[in-house]
């Protein structure tokens, strides 16, 4: 189910263009891609120009995951008065479970010029690129069929059944790859994550983004 965003955001995130100087990626995958593995790879020396958005969800946590850190678990009723507020960026039920990106946390970071991440899915995804065109969607791919199945059977402890419906989530994940700006092949761990790091560099290089990260040195260059 598709998040509803109304039009009272829409004033917002004028302003947001026009003063946003970070860049805002979106990342998409099915499960067994890799995404959680090359985003943490990414941000593994806490650089301080780039940001993953930790997502809320009413979802149970996993074991390991920290509230704040992983997710911002909330229940339900939390998640609907978030929603009534206008609290979210996006916001979509995935797989019966409830995830949103705070809106008030994209725009204090993206301000602030630090790149933001959002580790969303396809219909996140749509709602972001309709709200903001010029952020980026990378969608990963794994290398074959054979190789995701392999990954999403784990320690061989899942029945047929689970794993046939994992399959077919991510073959439902993986049939809106065409809606994204760049598709990255994860077949060997290193040279995606180069990929990754190949898309956000030359996004900083656009023109629009050298505008707001060269303001000073283009204002001081063409002074007359
Ligand atoms: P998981 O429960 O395995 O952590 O995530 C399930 C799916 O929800 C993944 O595809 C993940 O990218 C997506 N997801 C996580 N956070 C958000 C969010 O804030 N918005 C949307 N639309 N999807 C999210």
């Amino acid at each position: 189910m598709l998040g509803f965003l109304g039009p009272s955001c829409v004033n917002q995130l004028d302003i947001l263009l026009m003063t946003a100087r970070g860049n805002l990626f979106i990342v998409s995958a099915p499960s067994g891609a890799g995404k959680s593995s090359l985003i943490s790879a990414l941000l593994k020396d806490k650089p301080a120009d780039m940001q993953v958005s930790v997502s809320h969800t009413t979802r149970a946590p996993r074991p390991g995951e920290v509230n704040g850190q992983h997710y911002h678990f909330v229940n339900v009723e939390e998640f609907k008065a978030l929603i009534a507020q206008n609290a979210f960026f996006e916001w979509a039920e995935v797989f019966g479970n409830y995830y949103g990106t705070s809106r008030h946390v994209i725009e204090h970071t993206l301000t602030q010029g630090i790149d933001v991440f959002l580790d969303i899915d396809w219909q996140g995804a749509q709602q972001v690129k309709a709200l903001m065109p010029e952020a980026v969607g990378v969608f990963i791919l794994p290398p074959s069929r054979d190789e995701l199945e392999r990954r999403l059977t784990g320690r061989g402890q899942d029945s047929a059944d689970v794993i046939a419906s994992r399959m077919a989530q991510a073959v439902s994940e993986m049939s809106h790859y065409k809606e994204y700006d760049f598709i990255i092949v994860n077949d060997d761990f290193d040279t995606a994550l180069a990929d990754l790091r190949a898309i956000i560099r030359s996004q900083r290089l656009t023109g629009a983004s050298q505008i707001h990260a060269q303001n000073d040195m283009l204002n001081d260059l063409l002074a007359g």
